[in-house]
Parts: structure tokens; C-alpha cells; sequence
């Protein structure tokens, strides 16, 4: 069943409002339904599920059942959409300059290089396993330090290192994925 989940009308906007084609949005998801903290239960629980990325979905919804889903998600708990952080990562460079500045060091940043910069956004369920954010984690220790000579480019990986930072704390405490 989970696998048939379909993303919900969130994913499908960010999709759509995407100008841009080769920005890459990153987000984590709150655990709300699951600690029993939401503002009010979903109208229709027996098609609620969860997605491989975090994020809420529903199984076989008709037009109606989807329309009550989306309305109860955005204000479903005291998270908006039930995003707790994220949004468009990078600031001016195309992610493909900053990944090849920094292919030549992948062997310290696999994680970093090879999943964020090398992402493919938007194909459905592409995230970040808990256990990849948990290495990443490292990896940005690693990166703390680490300083590419180009001032443009390096501007651009401080810019970076602050967002993974964020979002790696954040799903480290609510335990979820990293849904890019
Ligand atoms: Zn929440």
C-alpha cells in the first residue's frame, strides 16, 4: 500500500511554482500525526499514509476526499503543510558550478556532492534516509572547515552548508527524512 501513495497537492504546487527547473527544494516534515499532536484528525484516516519522503499522502482519494485532505493539511497542526523547515536551496550559482567545483572532493563529501548536488529534483520520492541525514551530519562537521578557493563559489557552499544544517538538525530531532 505505501509504495501507491500519491504525493499530495503540496508536492504537486512545488512542482508547478518551480521556475526554474534546476532548483532543488529540500524540506522536513513533522511527526505530528504521529505524536498525536494535531489540531484536528483527518477527515478521511483510513486513506491518510505516510511517504517514503516524510510527508504526508493519501491511498485512492475521489475528488472530494482529496479536496478535505488538502484543506486539513495546511492547517492541520501548528506547522503550515506540515513543513517544519526547508525551501529552495543554493542562492545564485546553478547547483551543476558548485557541483563540479566540489566533485574533485567527493571522497569527503560523498553525501554532499553526490545526493544534494548531484540530486535530481522532483522525481517523486527522492530524499535523504535518516541514516544518510545521520552521515551527512559528519559530513558537514567536515565542511565547517573546508573553504573552496573561488570567492563566488565558496560563497555559494557557505550558503549551503547553513541550509543542510538546518535541515539535518531538524530531521534529526523530529526523526524524519530529508525530502528533497
Ligand atoms: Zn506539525
Amino acid at each position: 500500500m505505501k509504495s501507491r501513495l500519491l504525493p499530495n497537492e503540496l508536492s504537486k504546487k512545488k512542482k508547478s511554482n518551480n521556475l526554474a527547473p534546476m532548483r532543488l527544494h529540500a524540506y522536513v516534515f513533522c511527526d505530528c500525526l504521529e505524536q498525536g499532536r494535531l489540531k484536528r484528525p483527518p477527515p478521511n484516516p483510513e486513506i491518510v499514509g505516510f511517504l517514503r519522503n516524510g510527508d504526508l499522502g493519501y491511498f485512492r482519494a475521489s475528488p472530494e476526499q482529496h479536496a478535505a485532505f488538502v484543506a486539513w493539511r495546511r492547517h492541520a497542526c501548528r506547522h503550515p503543510e506540515g513543513v517544519v523547515t526547508g525551501g529552495q536551496l543554493g542562492h545564485r550559482l546553478p547547483r551543476q558550478v558548485l557541483h563540479r567545483a566540489m566533485s574533485p572532493h567527493s571522497r569527503a563529501f560523498p553525501l554532499f556532492i553526490r545526493k544534494v548536488l548531484g540530486c535530481k529534483p522532483h522525481t517523486r520520492y527522492s530524499h535523504l534516509t535518516l541514516k544518510q541525514v545521520e552521515k551527512l551530519q559528519v559530513e558537514l562537521v567536515r565542511l565547517k572547515n573546508f573553504h573552496l578557493a573561488d570567492r563566488k563559489t565558496e560563497r555559494e557552499l557557505r550558503c549551503y552548508y547553513g541550509q543542510m544544517r538546518q535541515l539535518v538538525r531538524a530531521a534529526l530531532k523530529f526523526h524524519k527524512p530529508i525530502a528533497m
